[in-house]
């Protein structure tokens, strides 16, 4: 009897020790716990914060790739009460074909009015801002707009792969006559039917036949006006730049004034308003042709581009590949 005492004693004292202990551990435990869940707490706060401000770059820097903006042609209006901007040039937006191609109309009118246009309508107007468009090709200069003040410690970017037609160029005429120099192509070099006619009245530009391997005329009409003759330089190009085919020559006139005046290609682009303005003289609006003749030789065949690029556009940088868009790094910096 005494011994099973002693031993319901023991076991009691053994429990409430046990019980001490465990209290213990578990008010350390808990608070060690509060401890920790407050820095986890406000490392979660800092966290969702951070990482709001990168959803709202990164929304920010979406909305002036992917938009032309509301209303498409905000750019063009005088005031913007209303207007939400975007970059994304208009047609490539409408053929889905290249939804991150930019217009230079779009970036310089934003340029021109960056806080105005960003603040309270693409971020919220407590956040600083900047925009740089850096071509890849290292001859063109970067536009950049905005400004973030120095006291901002944190800075989130975004940095996007995009294209922007930098030189603001335009193609008048296209004579694609490389696609059709492989022996599988049974078409002739498209064109139109030219007004040079020989003295009985037939067409005397008579098209060139790379399958048959017949010289010939490849010839385009175009549009010019009064505005674009006094804002763009004109260029005749090939490419490849130097042209193999002795025989290669090219005329530009107009059917009230044909000339069979013809002039070699000369291994750099040339600049024809000239020949453009004594075509069109004081019109507003005059239809001019070019005419270039090949040997139709498939080897020698070369592409002829005529294309307006900006007033004061030195020859060396009239370049081909300016006329396509050209990949720029977009890069977005938005203050946190
Ligand atoms: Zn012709």
């Amino acid at each position: 009897m005494v011994n099973y005492k002693l031993m319901e004693e023991k076991r009691g004292v053994v429990f409430s020790t046990d019980l001490m202990i465990a209290l213990i551990i578990i008010t350390v435990v808990l608070g060690v716990s509060a401890d920790a869940m407050d820095s986890v707490g406000s490392k979660i706060q800092d966290y969702s914060y951070a990482n709001s401000v990168d959803r709202m770059a990164i929304s920010a820097a979406d909305m002036l790739i992917k938009n032309p903006g509301t209303p498409e042609n905000w750019e063009e209006l005088g005031n913007f009460n209303g207007v939400t901007p975007g970059l994304s040039h208009v047609n490539h937006v409408n053929s889905g074909l290249s939804q991150k191609t930019l217009s230079l109309q779009k970036i310089n009118s934003l340029k021109e009015n960056y806080d105005e246009l960003m603040r309270g309508r693409v971020i919220p107007p407590y956040h600083d801002s900047s925009l740089t468009i850096c071509p890849v090709d290292p001859s063109m200069e970067p536009i950049t707009m905005g400004e973030i003040s120095t006291s901002s410690s944190d800075v989130v970017v975004v940095n996007r792969r995009v294209l922007c037609n930098f030189y603001n160029t335009s193609i008048l005429v296209f004579i694609d006559a490389m696609k059709y120099n492989s022996n599988k192509s049974k078409q002739k070099v498209g064109g139109f039917i030219c007004p040079h006619k020989d003295i009985t009245g037939n067409p005397s530009h008579i098209a060139v036949d790379y399958k048959n391997k017949k010289s010939g005329w490849t010839c385009y009409h175009f549009r010019v006006t009064q505005d674009m003759l006094n804002s763009k330089d004109f260029y005749l190009m090939t490419d490849p730049v130097h042209v193999t085919d002795n025989s290669a020559v090219w005329i530009i006139d107009c059917s009230e004034n044909s000339t069979e005046d013809s002039h070699p290609f000369s291994n750099q682009p040339i600049r024809v308003n000239d020949v453009i303005r004594a075509c069109i003289g004081n019109k507003t609006t005059g239809i001019l042709w070019l005419h270039v003749f090949s040997s139709g030789n498939s080897e020698k065949a070369f592409n002829t581009y005529l294309a307006g690029y900006p007033k004061g556009t030195p020859v060396e940088k009239a370049k081909i590949q300016y006329l396509n868009p050209q990949p720029c790094i977009f890069i977005f910096k938005m203050s946190t």
